[in-house]
């Protein structure tokens, strides 16, 4: 398996998977900004953490 694949995998179980609600890209944010705002690394617009 590729290693991008698995570290997907890995986020969403950590729930450390994040939708950016403009560009709809899914990226993993790292454990440490869990219950922060990131910002999204393809179109830098705020991504809130998930409720
Ligand atoms: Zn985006």
């Amino acid at each position: 398996m590729n290693p991008l694949f698995i570290s997907a995998i890995i986020g969403t179980l950590l729930g450390l998977k994040r939708t950016c609600p403009k560009c709809k890209r899914d990226q993993i944010v790292p454990a440490s900004k869990r219950r922060e705002s990131v910002r999204c690394k393809f179109c830098e617009v705020d991504i809130p953490p998930r409720k």
